[in-house]
């Protein structure tokens, strides 16, 4: 008996001092996006937990438009769309042009479950302008995509488990336009070396932090035109996949 309690005295004053820890290291740095337990904010910097807050949005759409509004980003509620098998979405919604966002997707009116929406406007302010800025000195205005929602399985195969697109749970970025003109390409800038190959790496690498899931050229020939972004549920516990 005397060694179970031993053993839970060790366990609780381990949590007690990594909570105490935890703790003393965001406040000391300001940071209380780096805390498990304090509401998320899209304006602040990307925090420790901020992922896992993003993927938590899933089901609680209100919270997340309510998110996005004081973010400042514009957006129209879309109805619920059922399609065959798990296909479907009832957290939709479309950005509008204008608000905090200074990137207009292309095609327009990009539509995109809403924990996908919130994820894209903290990838946009706090990772794509800043490495476009350091690698190519110019600021993004456009990022071609090759759309979010789409009924099918991973990979498009007849069998299998259902792509987070089935759910407009993820979105596929195809390039980037700059305000000088300069247009980077997955397809054509990954393996070119340079400042080109360089942001494209560092928006990769940054959507890890915000996204379940990030696949990229560096995963396999599927990936080699487009970046894939997202949502996955599992991101709520923090596994995420980075590739
Ligand atoms: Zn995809």
């Amino acid at each position: 008996m005397s060694v179970v309690r031993q053993a839970v005295t060790a366990v609780l004053i381990f949590a007690l001092v990594a909570g105490a820890l935890l703790l003393g290291f965001a406040v000391l740095r300001g940071r209380t996006q780096d805390l498990p337990w304090t509401r998320l904010d899209l304006g602040e910097p990307i925090g420790i937990f901020t992922g896992r807050k993003l993927a938590g949005l899933t089901g609680d759409y209100a919270q997340c438009r309510a998110l996005l509004r004081r973010a400042g980003v514009r957006y129209a509620m879309l109805p619920p769309v059922k399609g065959e098998g798990q296909c479907g979405y009832s957290d939709g919604l479309r950005f509008e042009q204008g608000g905090a966002q200074q990137i207009d997707y292309s095609p327009a009116r990009l539509v995109t479950s809403c924990p996908v929406a919130a994820a894209l406007a903290m990838w946009e302010w706090n990772v794509v302008q800043p490495a476009a800025q350091r690698h190519l000195g110019a600021q993004v205005t456009r990022i071609d995509h090759l759309g979010s929602y789409s009924c099918r399985r991973i990979y498009g195969r007849s069998a299998g488990d259902w792509s987070e697109h089935a759910t407009a749970d993820a979105i596929d970025v195809a390039a980037f336009r700059l305000s000088d003109g300069t247009r980077i390409s997955v397809l054509d800038d990954w393996d070119k070396g340079g400042a080109k190959a360089a942001f494209l790496r560092e928006v990769r690498t940054g959507g890890c932090r915000l996204f379940s899931t990030v696949l990229s050229p560096d995963y396999n020939a599927a990936h080699r035109d487009h970046l894939h972004f997202d949502q996955a549920a599992r991101g709520e516990m923090g596994w995420r996949t980075c590739r």
